[in-house]
């Protein structure tokens, strides 16, 4: 019993916070898939790099909107691991439009990236998670999908059905000792903000009471404590990690 490690998916793994999670859940002793759509070789690559540190982990491509690749993702994952025993919704998109120009095809691709991804990934963690009666599910938000971003609303509106989804689940897994929470992030240093400009990010910045933003590692951190037994009576929570952006 001494010898069992958990596993953990993490969808997103192949940059950014999904990246971090997969590198801090290895270094502390977690079988870990890196879930990837289309960074083939930034996943292969931090596969190869934890493989030559001795941890267990295996990148798997699925596009989280595709149910069939879903289900692949996990018969691998359980093929090469068994049991799965969390699971970190965390891939996503941002898009900046104004939302007289959004078109439908934008508008479903952040709902079926942020919802529909988390409700199959979430859906076939559940087959190990419900006989089991233990499991952790964790998925990424935003804190504009607690207070609203203009310019964003498909992206703040799906992200604030995550948190839905979050409190809902974790009302209806609570009886199988499946927790379910959410992390809303502020301001991450990550590719997603590349596009943003130096003087937007300047004013974020400014607007966050910790004055900077957040690393991938902070985020990972927060999600790390959620997903382990230190957070064992911890169930349908947003947790902001946003240097103070939004309180309360
Ligand atoms: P990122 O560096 O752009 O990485 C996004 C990840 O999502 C990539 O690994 C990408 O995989 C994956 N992904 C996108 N579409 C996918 C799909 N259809 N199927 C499977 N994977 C898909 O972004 P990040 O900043 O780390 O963001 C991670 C999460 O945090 C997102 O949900 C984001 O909304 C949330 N968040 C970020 C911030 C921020 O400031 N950065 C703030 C709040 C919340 P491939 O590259 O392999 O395609």
């Amino acid at each position: 019993m001494g010898d069992y490690k958990n596993t953990i998916i993490i969808t997103g793994a192949s940059r950014g916070i999904g990246k971090a999670c997969a590198e801090i859940f290895a270094e502390e002793g977690w079988q870990v898939v890196i879930g990837y759509h289309k960074s083939e070789v930034e996943a292969k690559r931090l596969e190869a790099s934890l493989l030559e540190k001795g941890f267990s982990v295996q990148a798997i491509q699925a596009d989280v909107t595709k149910q069939e690749e879903v289900k692949q993702m996990f018969s691998k994952a359980r093929a090469t691991f068994g049991k799965v025993d969390a699971l970190v919704n965390n891939a996503g998109i941002s898009q900046f439009r104004l939302f007289t120009d959004m078109t439908e095809q934008e508008w479903d691709q952040m709902f079926d990236i942020h919802c529909k991804g988390a409700f199959f990934c979430t859906q076939c963690a559940l087959e190990d998670m419900i006989s089991s009666k233990s499991g952790s599910i964790v998925n990424v938000s935003s804190m504009w999908g607690q207070v609203g971003a203009s310019c964003e609303v498909h992206y703040s509106a799906s992200k604030a059905a995550l948190i839905g989804l979050t409190k809902a689940l974790a009302k209806e897994l609570g009886p199988s000792n499946i927790r379910v929470n959410c992390i809303a992030p502020g301001v991450i240093e990550t590719d997603m903000m590349k596009s943003v400009s130096g003087e937007i990010k300047q004013v974020l910045c400014e607007e966050t009471p910790l004055m900077r933003m957040g690393s991938a590692q902070e985020i990972a951190k927060a999600i790390l404590f959620l997903s382990s037994e230190k957070a064992s009576f911890i169930t349908g929570q947003v947790l902001g990690v946003n240097g103070g952006f939004v309180i309360g």
